[in-house]
């Protein structure tokens, strides 16, 4: 009888090689470009408890309401699987009285039980730079321009930048009577879903994809129109400081974004290689957040990117043909105690190698070696025979073009590491 075949989570994915050596390689990047702005990493867990979330993100935003992973673990705790970044962030600040204001990034795995789908996933990852304790326009064109940077760095030149303002505890009760008001005549066109909404929260509206919705706020007041002075006086900043840099946005009133806590700015990448799931990334200002934790009033904005669908957003590289993988291949059981020291050697001088020791077991070891050389898409066999070793010379043959030279042994390293 044979064991049933296990296959993976829905909506979760396996990244094998060379497709999880890319998703490296893009988190290497965010990690570096957040370093260039001053952004320092933090690491907090993969689950909190479930009051992290449903406190921050809202009881009205979709993601809390339909799409957290929550469950109870063995002593009844209500916990989640993340979400997203920022709430475990602040609470992590408070927690362990970091100093403010600060710069921090992370770089991980989040949850959501959406309906997957081209670059929606259950389990994804986000790259996310948080500027606690800054409170200006300018912070927030800064973190608009990371993200271009950012994407710029992976060869993703071609997204749209939308922003808007969303106001302040200041302005945004009368401008949301006025949304309420005018969302009330329109009832008839609103789906379930925005009935809801627009007890809970009006603004939340403006992200309804169903085509009724759509047009039912097509016309509605829009948050930018009703911002009150201080809340006008940062987005003329932000706008300046992005124009400034000559950095192209375009104002989109729409702009609401999914979360509860945003205030202010709120921004977002587009990408018209992704299809339906447009959004790469966006972020805004919450500088209510540290309060709704117990926290000191304290100004903050962030965003967050995601990323499979930068992968998604990537010009394609073509795999190289090889691998830069040096196997080093002996002739006979005589020579595989010099081939191991030769290896050692090579690993030392930071050449990737490898020996193919189960061709101990074969008659035609030379041929078997060059063959899984080959298989592995190893760049060069380096040849250790009994020749080369009385002559103090080792064979390299080049796995591309089949090329093959001698190379004196004390310049072996330096010879690999220019034609690897
Ligand atoms: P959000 O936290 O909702 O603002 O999302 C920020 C970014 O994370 C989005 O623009 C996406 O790039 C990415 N993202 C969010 N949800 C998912 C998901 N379910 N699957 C893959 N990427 C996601």
């Amino acid at each position: 009888m044979s064991a049933a075949k296990q296959s993976r989570p829905k909506g979760t994915q396996d990244l094998v090689p060379p497709e999880s050596e890319r998703r490296r390689a893009v988190e290497a990047a965010a990690r570096s470009v957040a370093g260039r702005f001053g952004f320092r990493e933090i690491i907090t867990p993969t689950f909190e408890h479930a009051d992290v979330f449903v406190k921050s993100s809202g009881e009205t935003s979709d993601v809390v309401l339909k799409e957290m992973y929550r469950f109870k673990d063995r002593a009844d705790r209500d916990l989640v699987l993340r979400p997203e970044g920022t709430p475990g962030v602040v609470r992590a600040v408070l927690e362990n009285n970091l100093a403010l204001p600060a710069r921090l990034c992370y770089v991980g795995p989040f949850f959501r039980y959406g309906r997957p789908q081209k670059g929606r996933l259950r389990e994804f990852g986000q790259l996310g730079v948080e500027a606690l304790g800054e409170a200006t326009g300018w912070t927030d064109a800064e973190l608009v321009t990371f993200g271009v940077e950012f994407f710029a760095e992976l060869g993703i030149t071609d997204c749209r930048v939308l922003l808007t303002s969303i106001g302040c505890r200041e302005c945004r009760p009368g401008y949301r009577s006025q949304l309420v008001d005018y969302l009330a005549g329109r009832k008839d066109q609103l789906c379930p879903d925005c009935l809801v909404r627009l007890e809970r929260n009006p603004m939340r509206v403006f992200d309804c994809k169903v085509e009724t919705c759509r047009v039912a706020v097509a016309d509605a007041p829009k948050p930018r129109g009703r911002l009150c002075p201080a809340c006008a006086e940062h987005f003329a900043v932000v706008r300046q400081a992005l124009d400034a840099r000559g950095l192209v946005y375009e104002i989109d009133d729409r702009l609401v974004r999914g979360l509860d806590y945003y205030s202010r700015t709120t921004f977002e990448y587009l990408s018209a290689r992704l299809g339906a799931q447009d959004s790469l990334g966006g972020g805004g200002r919450y500088d209510y957040l540290f309060e709704e934790f117990g926290g000191p009033a304290t100004p903050a904005a962030g965003l967050a990117i995601g990323l499979e669908r930068t992968m998604l957003a990537m010009p394609g590289t073509p795999e190289p043909a090889r691998r830069r993988l040096a196997f080093v291949v002996w002739f006979s059981a005589a020579e595989l105690d010099h081939a191991v020291k030769l290896a050692d050697r090579l690993r030392a001088g930071g050449i990737p190698c490898r020996i193919d020791f189960d061709a101990l077991g074969v008659e035609k070891k030379f041929k078997h070696q060059v063959k899984a050389a080959d298989a592995q898409g190893a760049g060069c066999c380096v040849i250790v025979g009994p020749d080369e070793l009385a002559r103090g010379v080792y064979s390299v043959k080049d796995l591309g073009s089949g090329e093959q030279t001698e190379v004196p042994a004390n310049i072996i390293i330096e010879h690999l590491r220019s034609v690897l």
